[in-house]
């Protein structure tokens, strides 16, 4: 058995504190153990290390679409027009690379999970490829090629709206035709997977694209995979103010009145919620995933991230469009949203911030790591505290500078699963070019 060390100058362990000079043994994938030395030894890095990012949604080819929607003005609804536009020129090849140039960038930025919530499964007229999973299949290429551990959520997507209309002529390649017909498809999807770094989940894609028994449909699914079950929720008033008309019914009380608030489901959004919502979702231990940045982005809205902390509700984060991908700015963007909203500070606490992004993440994917305890992954990220993010950093408010001041830029190490993946070294991640190359060719 091949063993590793990895020792720092500090490490956050879970609490409200840094640890100083900690020694981490790592052996096949996992935190084998983990000593507090006296002093600092000849071989630690001058960091602060911390569990792996994680994005627990995200959809990897929304990447192509940064600053190229801000012209058109708008709301959410506009916005779908060029997402459309851009999810119809994907191709098995085109996917495969940009997505690997975006979950190279993921990992640059410290993110070594990602949930790619995944809805572009056929040709652009809906029929299958000659592999019914070659776009799946692209997708967990890609994350095999970088190194990312990903949980793919195989998204179904029936119906343009709550009431039941027909997919339009751009949605057609979202769709298997029946939840039966996914189904299969997703089991085959779940069989084929070999690598230790990916899993299979499953993901209805809101009430507007899944009527009510093909949602019972993804919880039988869910249920007989073990797997993760994420679906889009109450992201604009709009769809709130359908499901009623509809089913006389928030869209939250219409996913429990069809059984799928459980414990292994993940909200995503939950931002147009009212409070007998989250009295259900808390009552149901289901978590919310929030994407501040995208819901800035796109308009939604701030949603009620201390209400639900309140409540005990697991908040965990996603990049979704990745517009932005740095998930501390997720993390510090929940309190900043919530500043703005409740005109108070301090909302959540530091800890309870850098958890959401990454225990919780972590937990709504499937995934034992997003902890720095013994037993678990060895999934982690070291910052450098004297880069102009935090030089001057304090060590006696160190949990709360690392969450309101470092991103992306002060990472200086990645292990997923125990294997270096970034370094000052180097890496054989995808550099600026490539993925400029991707962004390119799926737009051609
Ligand atoms: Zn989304």
């Amino acid at each position: 058995v091949t063993s590793s060390v990895l020792a720092v100058d500090h490490a956050w362990l879970g609490g409200e504190d840094l640890a100083p000079n900690v020694r981490f043994t790592i052996s096949e994938g996992r935190i084998e153990s983990i000593e507090a030395a006296d002093g600092r030894g000849a071989d630690s890095i001058a960091g602060i290390a911390f569990p792996g990012l994680v994005s627990a949604h995200s959809h990897a080819f929304h990447r192509a679409l940064r600053g190229r929607t801000h012209r058109i003005g708008g709301d959410f609804w506009a916005w779908r027009n060029p997402m459309y536009e851009l999810a119809g020129r994907l191709t098995p090849d085109r996917y495969e690379a940009l997505a690997a140039a975006v979950f190279g960038e993921m990992l640059r930025a410290g993110i070594t999970t990602v949930g790619e919530f995944h809805y572009v499964h056929h040709r652009p007229d809906g029929t299958p490829y000659e592999d019914p999973n070659a776009m799946q299949g692209a997708l967990l290429a890609a994350a095999d090629r970088t190194g990312i551990r990903i949980t793919l959520l195989d998204t179904l997507y029936l119906t343009a709206d709550v009431d039941g209309s027909a997919l339009a002529p751009e949605q057609r390649r979202f769709s298997d035709g029946t939840s039966a017909a996914w189904s299969s498809r997703v089991r085959a999807l779940a069989g084929s997977v070999t690598s230790e770094r990916a899993k299979v989940g499953v993901a209805a894609h809101s009430v507007r694209a899944v009527p009510g028994h093909d949602l019972e449909v993804v919880f039988r699914l869910s249920d007989e995979l073990v797997c993760p079950l994420h679906i889009h929720v109450s992201e604009q008033p709009a769809e709130n103010e359908a499901c009623l008309a509809a089913h006389q019914m928030t869209p939250v009380a219409w996913l429990e009145d069809h059984g799928l608030l459980v414990s292994r489901t993940t909200l995503v959004h939950a931002t147009h919620t009212t409070e007998a919502d989250r009295d259900l979702i808390a009552r149901s231990g289901a978590g919310v995933c929030l994407c501040p940045t995208t819901e800035a982005d796109l308009g939604d809205g701030t949603g009620p991230a201390s209400e639900y902390r309140a409540l005990g509700v697991p908040l965990s984060l996603g990049s979704d469009s990745n517009a932005v991908v740095d998930i501390l700015e997720e993390a510090r963007r929940v309190e900043h949203h919530d500043r703005l909203r409740l005109r108070r500070r301090g909302v959540h606490s530091p800890a309870a911030l850098l958890r959401s992004a990454t225990f919780e993440g972590a937990r709504a994917l499937g995934w034992d790591s997003g902890r720095l305890e013994p037993g678990a992954l060895a999934d982690i990220v070291v910052v450098d505290p004297e880069h102009l993010d935090l030089s001057g950093f304090d060590l006696v408010n160190g949990v709360a500078t690392l969450v309101m001041a470092a991103t992306r830029a002060s990472v200086t190490h990645v292990l997923v699963g125990g294997e270096t993946v970034l370094s000052p070294g180097g890496s054989s991640l995808p550099d600026e070019a490539a993925i400029g190359g991707a962004i390119e060719r799926a737009w051609r």
